[in-house]
């Protein structure tokens, strides 16, 4: 299925030269090109993944463009991992300006048939690990009295989707959580915006039968599946210091499927 023809190519609407910008899920998918977006309009980035091995492809990409990065194998659901990997961050570049909560999974299931493993993981990587990040790099932030935090959320949290009760009840709660921490963190000068994705082709929406995708093309508006770097375009823009009266906010970048 040819796709995402329309979707944006290299430039920069925003200026993050001499930032450094934390983004988890950075090896593949849209955490990559929200790194080479956020290194090609000037941030150093730093990547996070379970391994180091998955993001030297990040890696390679970022350089190969001009960029900075430096990856931290890290679980995102794991207390120790986040202030192990924002202390030696806060350690080498004093500041951390920007974060990028992007790294999630999916474990779909029809309510009934939900295993508690199924549930609590997905629970535990996408809410937890959003919470976590945002309270270690927050502490970071406040220091600094300047901050853009985006935390990726999903269209499934917003309308919901069938058999993704686990996965919509965590982005569902991302959104209120940004929301709490928003006004939580506006008077020291930090943003917390969410973007929420729709369909797009990634290794997580891969693994859907051609039918379904089909099908979901349908439904879309501008009748074409999403890109990663549809979404990259929408973050960086909100990670950028022209975006400082936008905070709270939720950011459907879905070609029109919630409209
Ligand atoms: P993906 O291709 O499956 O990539 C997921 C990323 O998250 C990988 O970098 C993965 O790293 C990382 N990750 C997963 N579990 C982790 C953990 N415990 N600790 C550290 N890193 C972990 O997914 P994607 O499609 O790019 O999705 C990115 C974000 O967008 C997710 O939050 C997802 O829910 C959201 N989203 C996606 C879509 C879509 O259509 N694709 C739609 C709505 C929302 P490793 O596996 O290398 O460790």
């Amino acid at each position: 299925m040819a796709e995402a023809t329309d979707a944006p190519k290299a430039g920069c609407l925003v200026d993050l030269k001499g930032q450094t910008a934390l983004v988890t899920g950075a090896s593949r998918g849209i955490g990559r090109a929200i790194a080479l977006k956020l290194a090609a309009c000037g941030a150093r980035v730093v990547g996070v993944a379970r391994t180091l091995e998955a993001l030297e492809a990040t890696r390679e990409a970022v350089v190969a463009a001009g960029g900075e990065f430096e990856g931290f194998a890290a679980d995102v659901s794991r207390a120790e991992d986040v202030k192990r990997v924002v202390e030696a961050v806060e350690e080498k570049h004093q500041k951390i300006q920007i974060l990028v909560n992007n790294a999630g999974i999916t474990k779909d299931g029809l309510l009934l048939r939900m295993e508690d493993d199924a549930w609590d993981r997905v629970v535990d990587v996408n809410l937890k690990g959003t919470f976590l990040w945002c309270r270690a790099v927050g502490a970071v932030m406040m220091r600094g009295r300047y901050g853009r935090i985006v935390n990726v959320g999903s269209v499934s949290g917003i309308r919901g989707n069938p058999g993704q009760a686990n996965y919509s009840a965590s982005k569902a709660g991302v959104i209120g959580f940004s929301q709490t921490v928003a006004r939580e963190l506006a008077s020291r000068g930090i943003t917390v915006n969410v973007v929420a994705p729709g369909f797009i082709t990634t290794d997580m929406t891969d693994v859907l039968p051609e039918k379904i995708k089909a099908e979901v093309k349908e439904r879309v508006p501008l009748r074409r599946l999403g890109a990663p770097e549809d979404v990259a375009e929408v973050v960086a823009f909100l990670c950028g210091p022209a975006t400082s009266y936008v905070t709270g906010q939720v950011v459907a970048v879905d070609g029109g499927m919630t409209v």
